[in-house]
């Protein structure tokens, strides 16, 4: 770990790794050079934890999501090791500087946005938990787009993530499952009268396992990510091959290897994508076949599967996981149906991440049935069986079994997956308090009836490791020297700032590391989009996926009648604002890239404008991903939280923001309303309609075109959009928007405006007083505590998994065999 042996694994790594000499070794050589140094470090750790997970007896985890956002690796284990500052040096002494090689690292998008990042979150949380764990997923060949503007507009280019090589990932050839797909079954009574099932599948796909270690913070655990890759079964179908039918040959392989190929780039899901369900069914089959197989490993009956394994459902997109463990045991297994079921359900649990209805997945049943025709059988099977149970429980009401059943008959039958999900759990939960509430309230509402005690809430959390230790150095030297290190694995301990919020020196400190993250992003942001922004202004940042119901047009509205009231008295008195977005919006959701446009329309105003005369500033920063977050969290002053009441599940961005110091502007939604309660009322900026109200509105007949004719500002503001103030005279271009907020607005855009422009009004106040607003900023992070998702991840622990911790010693002799 020390200077010199970094020094040495580093050149040898160049010249056996990467066969460079140092002589013409580019900067990419090096950043390859000094990551595989860092990973045989890891190595042994890694080792350590198979080892010591596969000689005791104990429960692993194993957290099952179609996306893990983990962001770029080499800074984040260089902290976790603890040998930032000798990479440094070493790194120096061979004439290269650290932060440039970080800077090269492509970042695996493996995520939109929330739900993946969390994933990750959590895969950190374990580990430094020191909780035996796996991640599995898909080993996406594409991730998430990256994001350029062209002409104001999102333009997608194809993320070659893999192209210059991924230091981090081990392939694991002898680790391969095989997956059917299509064809038809057979039944059959077998020689001791037991009814059995065949499937006959028209294709196989060969799953291969692509492990990355996830190292925890300072401890020895290092657990494992495992994504799978698709392969064809063979590289070529003999039989065709031999019968002459080449290329038909190469076709099958080309499907094979399509299904790992490329991230669906949407936030919600795409209806009827019969890539996506193999997909899903893809990775879920491959990693319960992994389980089964560490089972048989360790010698342990396939009885004792929930005994061994929980496994957490992140969102639906697993939820085939609940048809597919029941075909394992009950086909494969020939364990009876009763016994198999009671077995999938302890080890199954299942995380809601949305309530929007569009967002809820459904799969067509011809489709599900040609695709996965076993899979469809055993579904009818359980909710046969299902129905039944809900039938002796309230007699007579079809309506309630009609509306719980897993099968929507209404139009085009469709299987519900929150619903398979939520029978095949023990438990069930949401992720903030006011989610949770309204999942039992709504979507889930006859099945928290029926079983109240499987539902819960568990509010999300983020890692403080890469979200304050890694990304914002100048606060965690701050936090260390003014109440030690502890704070990193205990964020609670951030409440000892509670005595320095007022203390002038120390708030003069707080603001120099402020200001420094502000100068680093300003030149970011002049380096990408050629805007100067002045670090001395007030940073307003709205970054997250570009959505309606996260409302960045609520914020552009209110930036356009800043602008007009500036114009109006030249700026005078006003403190200077920079206004930063950033966010991808879906390549099919045409709403969300108007919104995109609207943004750069009204940047390119408002920068150029002389009347401004820099009191006010647009940016929209490109290609929002953990890379670029790194950066601009710790740079914001106000962090946009303005989703209408009750859409956004929890959000995790708000509590980033908040750990780094910045106040608040938000709605009562999601764990919005946790950070107000934890920040304290007075350090939160509130505004707008409760979900409740939202609610009554649209049962009343909420008519947009009121608020706008009450209000005159907001006519001037819609106005100047249609007139094509911000559209270079283009009337066209915004029609649909300004159509949709004054014809419908379905996320009560118009209904929010005035007090959301009173609500900034209120914080431009706050900010001319720096003292006050300082002890807010220290106030925020101070109570930021409860978002760590260490707490998250101990809650799952106690109340959901029934699992603790296994410690991992490093000096362990290697002599148990190993399961990988
Ligand atoms: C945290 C994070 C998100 C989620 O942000 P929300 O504001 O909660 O929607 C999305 N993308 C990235 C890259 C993130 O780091």
């Amino acid at each position: 770990m020390d200077v010199d042996a970094l020094r040495h694994g580093i050149l040898d790594n160049l010249i056996c790794l990467q066969a460079r000499p140092p002589g013409i070794a580019t900067p990419h050589d090096w950043y390859m050079a000094l990551a595989y140094s860092v990973r045989d470090r890891m190595l042994a750790r890694w080792a350590a934890t198979i080892q010591t997970y596969a000689a005791r007896e104990l429960r692993v985890a194993c957290y099952l999501s179609a996306e893990f956002l983990i962001g770029p690796q080499l800074g984040n284990n260089l902290v976790n090791l603890g040998i930032e500052d000798n990479a440094r040096a070493a790194m120096r002494s061979l004439g290269q500087d650290l932060d440039a090689l970080l800077a090269i690292e492509e970042e695996p998008g493996l995520g939109n946005g929330g739900l993946g990042r969390l994933a990750a979150c959590y895969l950190d949380s374990l580990a430094t938990l020191e909780i035996p764990s796996v991640g599995y997923g898909i080993r996406y060949e594409f991730g998430i787009f990256d994001q350029e503007i062209r002409d104001g507009c999102q333009v997608e280019v194809t993320d070659k993530w893999l192209q210059k090589g991924n230091p981090w990932e081990i392939v694991r050839p002898n680790v391969a499952y095989y997956v059917a797909f299509g064809g038809h079954t057979e039944s059959a009574t077998d020689e001791c009268g037991r009814y059995t099932v065949r499937w006959v599948p028209a294709r196989m796909v060969k799953g291969v396992a692509c492990d990355t270690p996830m190292l925890g913070f300072r401890v020895n655990t290092c657990n494992t990510l495992r994504l799978w890759k698709s392969e064809a079964v063979e590289s070529f179908d003999l039989q065709d091959f031999n019968a002459g039918d080449y290329y038909q040959a190469v076709q099958e392989k080309v499907i094979s290897e399509t299904l790992s190929k490329v991230l669906y780039p949407n936030d919600e899901p795409e209806a009827g994508k019969r890539l996506r369900l193999a997909q899903q069914y893809f990775f879920v089959s491959c990693s319960l076949q992994d389980m089964l197989r560490i089972l048989d490993l360790k010698g342990e009956p396939v009885a004792r599967f929930a005994d061994m394994f929980t496994v957490q459902l992140n969102d639906t997109h697993p939820s085939i996981a609940v048809a597919e463990l029941m075909r394992l045991l009950v086909d494969v297994r020939m364990m009876p149906w009763d016994e198999a079921w009671e077995i999938t359900c302890r080890t199954l649990a299942y995380t809601n991440h949305t309530l929007l209805p569009e967002a809820l997945e459904t799969w067509g049943l011809p489709l599900f049935g040609q695709l996965l025709p076993r899979l469809l059988e055993i579904v009818y099977e359980i909710n046969r069986r299902f129905l039944e149970t809900v039938r002796r429980k309230f007699p007579g009401d079809e309506a309630r079994v009609a509306r719980m059943s897993l099968i929507d008959e209404h139009g085009d039958k469709k299987i519900r997956m929150a619903h398979l999900s939520t029978v095949g759990s023990h438990a069930v939960n949401g992720v903030a308090g006011l989610h949770s509430t309204l999942l039992r309230q709504t979507v889930l509402r006859d099945f928290a009836e029926m079983w109240p005690e499987r539902f819960l809430n568990v509010t999300n959390g983020v890692t403080p490791r890469r979200f304050m230790l890694l990304s914002n150095p100048g606060l965690a030297s701050l936090l260390d020297e003014t109440i030690g290190k502890g704070w990193v694995t205990d964020l609670t301990r951030l409440k000892a700032l509670d005595a320095y919020a007022g203390d002038r020196a120390f708030q003069e400190k707080w603001r120099d590391v402020k200001r420094s993250n502000k100068r680093i992003l300003a030149k970011r942001i002049h380096e990408a989009t050629n805007i100067a922004v002045e670090p001395d202004a007030l940073f307003d940042i709205q970054v997250k996926r570009i959505h309606e119901y996260k409302r960045q047009h609520l914020n552009a509205l209110y930036i356009i009648t800043l602008y007009q009231r500036l114009r109006r008295n030249r700026g005078q008195g006003a403190a200077p604002r920079c206004f930063i977005f950033g966010g991808k919006a879906a390549p099919g959701y045409a709403m969300a890239k108007l919104m995109i446009r609207l943004i750069t329309g009204i940047a390119e105003v408002v920068n150029n404008d002389p009347a401004v005369n820099g009191r006010l500033k647009v940016v929209f920063f490109p290609d929002f991903n953990v890379k670029n977050a790194h950066f601009i969290y710790p740079a914001a002053d106000v962090s946009e939280q303005i989703s209408t009441a009750g859409k956004e599940a929890s959000g995790t961005g708000n509590m980033k923001f908040m750990m780094n110091g910045a106040l608040t502007v938000g709605t009562l939604d999601g764990a919005n309303i946790e950070i107000r309660d934890e920040a304290g009322h007075e350090n939160f900026f509130l505004f707008g309609l409760t979900a409740e109200q939202v609610e009554r509105v649209k049962r009343e007949g909420y008519r947009p075109a009121q608020y706008a004719e009450g209000n005159a500002e907001l006519r001037e503001t819609l106005d100047l959009i249609s007139g094509g103030y911000f559209s270079r005279g283009d009337r066209q271009v915004f029609r649909p928007l300004v159509d949709n907020l004054l014809n419908s607005d379905p996320f009560l855009v118009l209904a929010d405006y005035a007090d959301y422009v009173a609500c900034q009004e209120r914080v431009s106040g706050a900010w001319q007083d720096p003292v006050r607003w300082t002890r807010m900023s220290i106030l925020n992070t101070a109570h930021s505590g409860k978002f760590s998702s260490d707490r998250a991840i101990g809650e799952y622990c106690e109340r959901i998994w029934n699992i603790s911790p296994m410690r991992v010693a490093l000096d362990q002799g290697l002599s148990a065999p190993l399961v990988t």
